[in-house]
Parts: C-alpha cells; sequence; structure tokens
C-alpha cells in the first residue's frame, strides 16, 4: 500500500514553497493542492513505501502499510520523531493498537570519526570486500592504488575458479 495523507491532519506544512514531504520523497510523488493546501501522493502506484516522507512528516498525517515483519496485513503505522527517538505507532485490524519507541541512534552524536573501523593491512584484498565500492576510497586514503582490473582477476579465480 502506497503512502496516505489524512487531510484532516496535514496543514501543508503552513503554506512552505515546498513541503517536507515534497523535500523528502526520493521519486517526486508527494505534492502539494495549493487549493486546499494538503498533500497527496501524485502516483501511488510508484511509491517505493520508503517511509521517507512517513518519517518527517510533523503532523503524523502520512501512513503506509506497515512491513511485513511486524505488523500483518491490513494495519497502519504511523511514525512519530523527536530529537531522540521514535515512537512508532502500529494499528491492527482488529483495532489493538501497541506503540513502540526505539531511539533514533545509537552513538552520540558526532562521536564516530571519518575513516574509524577501517580495514587494516591485506584485508582490503579480501574478495569478500571486493564488490565494496567505497573500500576504493579508504584504500587511496592509505596511499594504495586500487587496481579493478586485478581485483575482478583475483575474485574469479578465487571464487569462481575461473
Ligand atoms: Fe502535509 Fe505532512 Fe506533507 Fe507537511 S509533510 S504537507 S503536514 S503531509
Ligand atoms: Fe515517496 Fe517514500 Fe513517501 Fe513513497 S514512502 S511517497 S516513495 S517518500
Amino acid at each position: 500500500m502506497p503512502t496516505f495523507v489524512d487531510p484532516s491532519k496535514c496543514d501543508g506544512c503552513k503554506g512552505g514553497e515546498k513541503t517536507a514531504c515534497m523535500y523528502i520523497c526520493p521519486n517526486d510523488l508527494m505534492i502539494l493542492d495549493p487549493e486546499a493546501m494538503k498533500a497527496y501522493n501524485q502516483e501511488p502506484d510508484a511509491c517505493w513505501e520508503c517511509y521517507s516522507c512517513v518519517k518527517i512528516c510533523p503532523q503524523g498525517a502520512i501512513t503506509a502499510r506497515p512491513y511485513a515483519d511486524f505488523a500483518p496485513m491490513g494495519g497502519t503505522c504511523i511514525p512519530m520523531r523527536s530529537g531522540a527517538d521514535i515512537m512508532w505507532t502500529v494499528k491492527f485490524r482488529s483495532g489493538n493498537v501497541k506503540r513502540f519507541k526505539f531511539p533514533i541512534r545509537t552513538t552520540p552524536e558526532g562521536s564516530i570519526k571519518p575513516y574509524e573501523g577501517l580495514p587494516e593491512g591485506d584485508s582490503l584484498d579480501s574478495e569478500l570486500l571486493f564488490t565494496e565500492k567505497a573500500l576504493a576510497t579508504p584504500k587511496e586514503a592509505l596511499g594504495k592504488k586500487f587496481d579493478v582490473q586485478e581485483a575482478d582477476k583475483t575474485f574469479m579465480t578465487k571464487e569462481r575458479g575461473v
């Protein structure tokens, strides 16, 4: 089920030029009806159910189908963000409501240093890390040249026996 905007809750982000849901949607699906000043999903079939708009809406006006790993079919789910947590409200078809709260992050803001946890030594040459494109950057940071063709050859030899 794609997103659905509850018009009784949506305030059009108080008339801003671009609403929060329009700003965040990676697929440009959310749009504001300028007369009613309410947002809606202009192409529901293309919705990825990524929850970005659902999470960012300051009014909790957008709902989407909850993922099957925490609610059965037919339920609705509304997350409300605070500075530190997201409170999830799940409403089941039976009418039961459950709420659970998760911290937005588990480490203090600003505590993660760039390149912290960088693989050391030859571990960058492991075929297990081969497909991690981002590793080319830390490798360059270590002053080594990342040879894609060589890595490809190593991978094919070790993994595929070619
Ligand atoms: Fe309405 Fe929420 Fe979208 Fe703002 S973010 S326009 S309140 S649905
Ligand atoms: Fe866009 Fe994701 Fe919201 Fe769907 S759930 S309308 S793809 S932001």
